[in-house]
């Protein structure tokens, strides 16, 4: 099986002044094509830090990370963004929806990056995917955080990426909300045959995936296939 994401003894370690701390410790592992991979573990063992490595938001210290054949490490920080955007897709546990666009135009933005046409068509259909095709023209404020993720949602999978990385998706919403983002998500994804990378600490949501990685003071301490 060919893998989309592959780490090679990822370590990183943030400085300063003379204080220095290691957060993530030697971590690899390989990412499947289309297959679905959560990453848990306690509060502060480099959840965050780890997937922002993967996804080229940052840059590990120490060791290697290849998406879709790319070496990150090797790249500046336009050829990062023209990977992103290319291939990637992100959902964060706020949102991150930008406040000054209106739903419709949040959903757009990747498409406009990559200088895409139609792109209101795409961007209305995936709006009635998420069920909110009548708040196109509704801005971030006026919306409820389930309705939000469904937007940001619906921007993610936008530029049709081939993997996409949620960082703790329904950490802000209650459990029926999360409930429903959650169902929507794993539709979205299996519809377009996307790699999940999930962050979480719900442990039931995990389960939902084909493969959980668990960390723990940024060290891989286990492995496990689901199911
Ligand atoms: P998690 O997502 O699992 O809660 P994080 O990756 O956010 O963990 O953080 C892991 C550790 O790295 C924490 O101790 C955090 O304080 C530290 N950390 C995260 N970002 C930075 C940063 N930019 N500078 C210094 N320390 C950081
Ligand atoms: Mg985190």
């Amino acid at each position: 099986m060919s893998s989309i994401l592959s780490l090679n003894s990822v370590s990183k370690t943030y400085k300063s002044g003379n204080a220095s701390l290691q957060v993530l410790n030697n971590i690899s592992f390989d990412v499947a094509h289309g297959s679905t991979i959560s990453i848990v573990g306690p509060s502060g063992s480099g959840k965050t830090t780890l997937l922002g490595i993967c996804a080229g938001l940052d840059k590990s210290t120490t060791g290697a990370v290849a998406l879709q054949g790319n070496n990150l490490n090797s790249l500046n920080e336009d050829q990062l963004a023209a990977i992103r955007n290319r291939y990637i897709g992100f959902i964060f546990q706020n949102f991150q929806l930008l406040p000054t666009l209106t739903a419709l135009e949040n959903v757009m933005v990747p498409l406009e990056l990559r200088g895409e046409k139609n792109i209101k068509t795409r961007s209305m259909e995936l709006l009635d995917k998420v069920g909110l095709a009548s708040r196109s023209h509704h801005y971030p404020t006026q919306l409820s955080g389930g309705e939000q993720q469904r937007i940001s949602l619906a921007r993610a999978f936008s530029n049709s990426p081939s993997i996409l990385f949620a960082d703790e998706p329904t950490g802000n919403l209650d459990a029926e909300t999360s409930e429903k983002v959650v169902k929507l998500l794993f539709e979205l994804n299996k519809e377009a045959g996307t790699t999940l990378v999930l962050v979480t600490h719900d442990l039931d949501l995990a389960a939902q995936t084909q493969r959980i990685l668990r960390i723990k003071g940024g060290h891989l301490v286990s492995d496990q296939i689901t199911g």
